[in-house]
């Protein structure tokens, strides 16, 4: 028992410097990502439950890395939210959405509401709020184009600071939206105590919606909350006909996931939204 003790021990420990390893690696990587021009966006539409229409667009932030390749979100924002370079990678993406907004407003795709993810330590920036209005003003936009994806994490970590920051945001009139609901320190006192306009039901729930009656239930009775606060709702990782389908019948109103599109590329987007109408 012993001799597995220090070998588990060992093992345990040569993970933690592997990771720790990735880490440093990644942290290095980053700090030359922006002046670099590695990064971009990929945009994935969300649409009408009822329509099918496309109503807005999530923007997802996507890294080539001239040392390490292609490196996948879930790998490097939570290294840039360690460092704090968060900051300056989520400004970057406030400002690239804005301008590819103020660009697709003059073609065929016209009025579009770009949702973008917001990290804690950017909202607890000062200057966040005037930059948020720079980036609008900027590219000639309507405040109602974007909207800020938060998640439960970000609420708690500062909550009264985060409140008021958020009243002046929805006073502007920018969306606000509670991302992947139900995965983590949910409490229902949030719904009412931040000014938040839409909930994003996590790709968890609507994963077994087809063949657990708990997941459907569960899904149902978040669907009836959030339309009784008076709150838009929106599916993630919606994969198949039968998820839209049942979604569809629980009131949601909007539809997010692979079944309807991949994230893809600013140029292709126009081409798809016309796909999309024509059926
Ligand atoms: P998220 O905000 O929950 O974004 C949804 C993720 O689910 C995206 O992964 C998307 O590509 C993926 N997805 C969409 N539809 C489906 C589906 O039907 N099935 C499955 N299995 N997955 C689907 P991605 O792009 O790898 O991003 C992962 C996470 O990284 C995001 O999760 C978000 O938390 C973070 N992230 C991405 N871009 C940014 C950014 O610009 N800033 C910040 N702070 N975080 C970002
Ligand atoms: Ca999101
Ligand atoms: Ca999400
Ligand atoms: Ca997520």
């Amino acid at each position: 028992a012993k001799k597995s003790g220090r070998g588990e021990l060992r093992f345990f420990n040569d993970a933690m410097n592997a990771a720790a390893k990735d880490a440093l690696v990644i942290d290095g990587a980053l700090r030359g990502a922006i002046a670099g021009q590695e990064f971009r966006l990929v945009y994935q539409a969300i649409t009408s439950a009822a329509s099918g229409a496309m109503t807005k667009v999530e923007a997802l932030l996507r890294w080539h890395s001239a040392t390490l390749g292609n490196v996948a979100p879930d790998r490097f924002i939570p290294v840039a939210e360690d460092s704090g370079m968060i900051v300056e990678i989520g400004s970057w993406v406030l400002n690239e959405a804005c301008r590819q907004l103020g660009v697709w407003k003059t073609g065929a795709l016209g009025e579009l509401t770009v949702s973008i993810n917001v990290s804690a330590w950017q909202l607890a920036d000062p200057a966040f709020v005037g930059l948020v209005q720079q980036a609008l003003e900027r590219n000639g936009l309507a405040p109602r184009q974007l909207e800020l994806e938060l998640t439960e994490r970000v609420l708690i970590d500062n909550g009264s600071q985060v409140q008021s920051v958020l009243a002046q945001l929805r006073g502007m009139g920018v969306g606000i939206s509670l991302d992947d609901f139900g995965t983590g320190y949910s409490s229902l006192s949030y719904l009412t105590r931040f000014h938040l306009n839409t909930l994003k039901i996590d790709r968890a729930f609507v994963m077994d919606i087809e063949h657990s009656e708990r997941s459907n239930n569960l899904v149902h009775a978040i669907i009836a909350m959030g339309q009784s606060l008076g709150l838009q709702l929106v599916a993630e990782g919606v994969e198949t006909a039968g998820q839209a389908s049942i979604l569809r019948q629980l009131g949601c109103h909007h539809l997010q996931g692979y079944h309807i599109s991949l994230p893809i590329p600013a140029d292709e987007l126009p081409g798809f939204a016309s796909r999309l109408k024509a059926g």
